[in-house]
């Protein structure tokens, strides 16, 4: 008889975002004249730039002649979209990271579920808390995270560090040991950093305790401080500890598109075993990932043009970063993030819950945000905006705010 994977049994009831969605859709059965503006969900909304539209219809034609027709893709990736990686992404930010060293995947969430694959359920995890939830409920459908504990809404096997006010959003090196420690930054869902002197201090703990950091830099291209590293392998001796997430989702709009990308140094070693050997392994590999059409598509991002048009894109975003951040800071709130990354952290008014502002905002105001709560405890009493939206919805939405 089947018996299915249990671990799944022990997952919270309820989806962050489908929790959303279900009191987005009462509030507008209710109220369906009010014009809902979202400032919530992490997706993008504006267009593909052109440069990579023109990638993209070349590719499809590339498709419909014998010549030049494309199967399944090489294990790794096409080399055309990894040297350009490894030049423009490494190279040019002074990091040894060789194309062979690069994997191409449809995305950074599938990666940062899947990389678990290769290590033992035995591992201990450590996490920011507030984080990107995905990195928890992976581990959590593998066994990796011991029992919910819906009181303090936390698992019982994990390390949750801290991320708050105190700290600057940033973690402190945790007192008990992991074995794996997921670290995001720029973060989701604060927006901080942490400059290379602190990404230091952890490449160094994990070479001293033989841990693994996955570095999910899925924001890089956000950064605008001079002291923020844009890769972990910025730092010195990283090759040997670390694994690092890109994504093109957010930097270049390919959240329909999927694509991105594992760096996996082959200097990186532990039970005697290069973990590059073991991902080479993952499940699906040629056939898993991206398609030609859409390698294409993320070659063409770093041409000239492309590189360009991303930055076009990113300063869009960014400067419904400022309307926001400037707004809110006007009409009292305290806020955080959105110098580096697409999101504004902000301490709800009036001790309000994380889900009671999220009801104020959407009654009072008809804008929907992300209750800090569902990225971790620590995320209590704080809400997530974020700059994704149109400039003149977040124009709207900051108006709508300041009158409440
Ligand atoms: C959006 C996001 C991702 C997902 O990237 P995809 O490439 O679209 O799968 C990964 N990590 C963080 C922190 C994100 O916010």
């Amino acid at each position: 008889m089947l018996k299915i994977n249990d671990n799944y049994l022990k997952l919270p009831g309820s989806y962050l975002f489908s929790t959303i969605a279900k009191k987005v859709q009462a509030f507008t059965e209710a109220n369906p004249d009010k014009k809902i503006i979202r400032l919530g969900i992490g997706d993008v909304t504006q267009p593909l730039s052109p440069a990579i539209i023109t990638a993209l219809h070349g590719a499809v034609d590339d498709m419909s002649k014998a010549e030049t027709f494309h199967g399944y893709a090489p294990d790794l990736g096409y080399s055309f979209l990894r040297e350009a990686i490894a030049s423009n992404d490494y190279a040019a930010r002074g990091c040894d990271i060789a194309a062979d060293e690069i994997f191409i995947s449809d995305g950074a969430k599938s990666d940062s579920g899947n990389i678990g694959d290769i290590f033992s359920v035995d591992n201990k995890i450590a996490v920011c808390d507030p984080v990107y939830p995905v990195y928890v409920d992976t581990n959590a459908m593998a066994g990796r995270t011991g029992d919910y504990l819906a009181d303090q809404q936390k698992w019982s096997n994990v390390i949750y560090m801290p991320c708050t006010s105190e700290t600057n959003f940033a973690p402190e090196l945790p007192k008990e040991t992991p074995d794996i420690i997921y670290l995001c930054f720029p973060n989701n869902p604060t927006g901080s950093t942490i400059t290379k002197p602190e990404l230091q201090k952890w490449v160094d703990y994990a070479n001293e305790k033989e841990a693994v950091i996955i570095y999910d830099a899925a924001y890089e291209a956000y950064i605008s401080e001079e002291n923020v590293p844009h890769s972990i392998y910025e730092c010195d001796g990283a090759k040997t500890c670390a694994i690092e997430l890109r994504s093109f989702s957010k930097n270049a709009g390919f959240t329909g598109v999927r694509l991105g990308f594992t760096v996996i140094p082959k200097a990186l070693k532990r039970e005697g075993t290069t973990l590059h050997s073991l991902w080479a392994r993952r499940h699906g590999t040629k056939f898993n990932g991206a398609p030609y059409i859409v390698q294409r598509a993320g070659e063409a991002v770093y041409s000239e043009a492309g590189k360009e048009q991303t930055k076009q894109l990113i300063a869009y975003y960014m400067n419904n970063a400022k309307v926001i951040l400037e707004g809110l800071k006007e009409a009292g709130y305290t806020v955080s993030g959105g110098v580096n990354a697409p999101y504004i952290w902000l301490k709800t008014p009036d001790k309000m819950t994380s889900w009671e502002f999220f009801d104020n905002l959407l009654e009072k105001a008809n804008v929907v945000g992300t209750p800090g709560s569902g990225f971790g405890p620590s995320g209590e009493g704080y809400f997530r905006l974020t700059a994704f939206g149109s400039y003149e919805n977040t124009i709207a939405a900051v108006e709508r705010i300041k009158k409440m």
